[in-house]
């Protein structure tokens, strides 16, 4: 009666020992042991089973493009945009297509199953938005890809900002996007954030903005973000993504900030590798870290997600596409390391970015779709520690991708002859 039973799992809430059973590409029954059979067993053999990994701020476009035309030699934000902005008219739709859809391949092995990505609409030719709704097309069966439409040169400040950010959307990229704190002015900004909110409002779409990526504490457009989001009626619908600049602002002014971004109900994806690698670039010691407020915008009700933003590209030479590695970042750079705090940087790659992207269906429940990841860990902390190997990939009931176990061999007089991280090194602490 199931199509598949993941049997001896441990949940992401501690609950252990669970059998999931899954048909008709549901999630049909989660009990301690299920009687039935099914075409297809997995043995999770006492790890954990988690919902699969979502990246809410990805720039698929961009990724696995490094060192064309040249690498970025200053490491700041504004040589990536530059260099972004040489590679831009060299970019092809097949070459685009082929760089994406690999990227998809590294996401699915790492059990990253849902995507949203920022489509640079700063080219007329608006080749990567044709490019990406292609892909979106293509990886549908294994990736749910959103797009948003992102003027990285800035609406009002490129050329043909305002005009390609609109044939994008016409195009179908679902999402719009903004860059204020790139406008020429502060007030340029503000009026971008006002004109991209009231086209979601007209078409019923979300938004995403880059919104205060940078270490000026006077770059407040997310108040205004905030604001805008309320008068348009977009509650729950709109995301500040990065919002750096509140690493460096005023406390007292975050004491008021925080209130309005909880009223608006603003989605906040801080991007904990880039913010850590790109912020503070002005300062000499000491030195900011740039990331937003993780732990008092969570204590204030706020929905707060990572995103993993860059892999390989002109801001970013690193990534792998493992979530595990945005949150292990997280974890460091916000200072989250108690077992609670770990709880909740879990929630921040799954069912914190599944609600920034609206998805439908998400989770561990019954009767939410059949997206698994087996982890080579017993438990959200020992996976946060680890980045374990994705043992197996599920996506609607079928399994798409499947590594081995790491296992250390060793070869040494009077030890043991192998070392498996996660199962050797149980800590004495129960940490679930
Ligand atoms: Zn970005």
């Amino acid at each position: 009666m199931f199509d598949l039973i993941i049997r001896n799992a441990n949940l992401p809430d501690g609950r252990e020992g669970f059998d999931i059973g899954i048909a008709g590409g549901k999630i049909a029954a989660i009990e301690q042991s299920i009687a039935a059979t099914a075409g297809e067993t997995v043995d999770a053999t006492g790890r954990l089973v988690s919902p699969p990994f979502c990246d809410p701020h990805f720039h698929m476009d961009a990724t696995l493009s490094l060192g064309m035309p040249r690498m970025n030699v200053s490491g700041t934000l504004l040589e990536g945009i530059a260099l972004w902005g040489e590679l831009r008219p060299l970019l092809t739709k097949e070459a685009l297509i082929a760089r994406a859809l690999r990227y998809c391949d590294l996401a699915v092995t790492q059990g990253l199953l849902y995507i949203r990505s920022h489509v640079d609409t700063s080219d007329p030719r608006l080749v990567t938005a044709e490019a990406l709704l292609e892909v979106k097309e293509k990886v549908a069966p294994y990736i749910e890809l959103q797009l948003v439409a992102f003027p990285q040169d800035g609406y009002y400040r490129a050329p043909d900002g305002v005009a390609s950010l609109e044939r994008a959307l016409d195009m179908g990229v679902g999402i719009v996007g903004g860059i204020p704190h790139f406008e020429r002015t502060m007030e340029d900004g503000a009026r971008s954030v006002e004109a991209l909110c009231r086209i979601a409002a007209d078409r019923g779409l979300p938004v995403d903005m880059h919104c205060d990526e940078t270490d000026d504490p006077m770059s407040r457009h997310i108040e205004t973000l905030a604001a805008q989001t309320v008068r348009f009626g977009l509650k729950g619908r709109v995301a500040g993504s990065h919002l750096t600049s509140m690493h460096s602002m005023d406390n007292y002014y975050v004491s008021k900030l925080i209130p309005l971004m909880a009223e608006a109900e603003i989605n906040v994806i801080p991007n904990p590798l880039i913010n850590i690698m790109l912020q503070g670039r002005h300062d000499t010691y000491p030195k900011r870290r740039g990331m937003t407020r993780v732990r008092e915008l969570m204590a204030a009700g706020l929905n707060v997600s990572f995103g993993h933003d860059c892999v390989m590209d002109p801001w970013y030479s690193m990534g792998s596409g493992d979530m595990l590695e945005v949150a292990h970042m997280a974890i460091h750079v916000a200072q989250m390391a108690g077992i609670e705090d770990k709880r909740k940087i879990f929630d921040a790659i799954t069912v914190n970015s599944a609600r920034t992207m609206g998805l439908e269906g998400y989770g561990l429940g019954i009767g939410c779709k059949a997206d698994l990841v087996v982890l080579q860990a017993a438990d959200v902390t020992e996976a946060l520690r680890l980045k374990p190997n994705r043992l197996f990939v599920i996506k609607a009931g079928k399994v798409i991708a499947r590594t081995a176990p790491r296992v250390g061999e060793l070869f040494l007089a009077g030890r043991p002859a192998s070392v498996e991280m996660a199962r050797d090194y149980v800590p004495q602490v129960q940490q679930r």
